[in-house]
């Protein structure tokens, strides 16, 4: 078997939504599979809404994802001599057509076409002109478009879809500026490029029949299509920023790891059995364009959350400790070095946080010399007696050698025996001297972190302000 190339194409005009991302996804999962190759295609011939900007927003998106691509950037704003040069031979052989129609007549056309109940599409007038040079007026150019026939394809998700041919209209494909339209460029990037399969977004079923003609026109090979479903909200509605964030780096950004969006988005559609996390290694073994499903996927972002949450749990303490820094940053922490080492800190934090802001959030207090004390929790486990026992504490602590958490746990079994007390009169007090929390890590696995110097420090800090 020949090797497939697939592209990813998206219109620089925003950032990159959750639907893109997955259309790239499955993309480059199917290029991945097959060791075909991944292309990446900016289309960006409508110059007035592409920003640059937004190209590199889809690019950092994409990075972020791991998906990366094996072509391209190509940009469809350096192929336009490319485009005209077709543009030119479908004319002179015959398969396309200047028309000269102004947009007054052809609205007059339209209105009376609907007025007399027939369908509102180009009549043809200018279809059978001799092809010379052109008379001076403006003109665009049309694809003759055959009349009679049926086009079909065979999809790879949604089975067999036809148009009739007479449904069709005689398309655009130069405008009276020159310039190529949307779905000429379509057809001559994918020809030219060699794209064997197209995985796009069902909103460009509609385009599909006329790009087929196209590529017949084109005596081109006509890639195999695969129309992925839309992402519906809660309400059924098509996703939109009224359901929440709809940019992929807007997740990043609320401390979402890149994996769990991945493993999130894949199952938006495509499924393996009752199976729910997928690493993208898991996922180039496993995927296939012929199990995603035919129906939209519904976005449900306390999947997502629970999906996060596993890769959080389950992540590498020290690529977790990378990652949390920028966050870390924001909330006035711009250096580590002063305080226990960062994955350490993970590590005791990462069981219990579903987002990186709670990882960073949770982190906080190991580099915060001034706690701030949780009123409450003071006013419960803080008495008369408290200082004596955290002392006592500290004391056996400074005797046990190595803090692993076994010899801590066995320091506050002693003091425990001596003082005739249960490890809930002092377990308390203990958490909120060294965190300012009643919600904080384990209380053995703290101080194992902090240390013994920095323990002590904390308990007397807390003695002094509390007592
Ligand atoms: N540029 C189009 C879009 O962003 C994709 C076209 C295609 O995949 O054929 O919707």
């Amino acid at each position: 078997m020949s090797q497939v190339r697939l592209r990813f194409a998206p219109s620089p005009t925003g950032y990159l939504h959750v639907g893109g991302a997955r259309t790239a996804l499955f993309n480059w999962l199917l290029a991945r599979k097959q060791q075909g190759k991944f292309i990446l295609r900016i289309e960006d011939t409508d110059v007035a809404r592409s920003t640059q900007e937004s190209v590199d927003a889809i690019l950092e998106g994409m990075t972020w994802l791991g998906l990366d691509w094996d072509e391209g950037p190509f940009y469809q704003s350096d192929n336009f001599p490319l485009y005209k040069e077709h543009v030119e031979k479908l004319i002179s052989a015959g398969k396309a057509y200047k028309c000269y129609c102004s947009a007054e007549e052809l609205e007059a056309k339209r209105e009376k076409a609907l007025k007399e109940g027939g369908k509102p599409k180009y009549d043809g007038t200018c279809r059978n002109l001799p092809q010379g040079a052109d008379d001076g007026r403006p003109y665009v150019v049309r694809f003759k478009a055959p009349q009679e026939g049926t086009t079909y394809w065979n999809d790879l998700i949604k089975g067999k879809i036809s148009f009739e041919n007479a449904e069709l209209d005689d398309l655009i494909i130069q405008r009276t500026d020159g310039t190529p339209t949307y779905n000429f460029v379509v057809v001559i990037d994918d020809a030219t490029m060699g794209v064997t399969t197209v995985i796009r977004g069902d909103d460009h079923v509609n385009n599909t029949p006329r790009q087929i003609l196209l590529y017949e026109a084109l005596e081109a090979t006509v890639p195999q299509f695969a129309h992925v479903p839309m992402i519906l909200g809660a309400d059924k509605a098509r996703l939109s920023k009224r359901h929440g964030a709809t940019s992929v780096m807007a997740y990043r950004d609320m401390g979402f790891l890149p994996e769990a969006m991945v493993n999130y988005l894949v199952r938006l559609g495509w499924s393996y059995g009752d199976e729910e996390i997928f690493s993208l290694e898991d996922l180039i073994q496993k995927f296939s364009i012929e199990n995603v499903g035919r129906s939209a996927g519904v976005f449900n972002p306390d999947k997502l959350l629970w999906l996060n949450a596993h890769y959080i749990k389950n992540g590498d303490p020290v690529r977790l400790a990378g990652l949390l820094v920028p966050f870390l940053k924001e909330r006035g922490v711009t250096d580590t070095a002063g305080g226990p080492e960062l994955p350490a800190v993970v590590k005791t934090l990462q069981e219990r946080a579903k987002t990186m802001l709670e990882l960073a959030d949770g982190a906080l207090f190991y580099y915060q010399q001034e706690l701030s004390y949780d009123e409450k929790g003071v006013a419960k486990f803080f008495n008369p007696e408290t200082p004596a026992l955290l002392r006592g504490l500290f004391e056996k602590l400074g005797a046990v050698g190595e803090l692993t958490t076994v010899a801590i746990e066995g320091a506050f079994k002693e003091l425990c025996e001596e003082k005739g007390i249960k490890l809930g009169q002092v377990g308390p007090a203990v958490r909120l001297a060294l965190s300012g929390s009643t919600a904080s890590p384990g209380i053995y696995e703290m101080i194992e972190v902090l240390g013994l110097e920095e323990t002590g420090k904390r308990l007397e800090r807390a003695i002094a302000k509390l007592c």
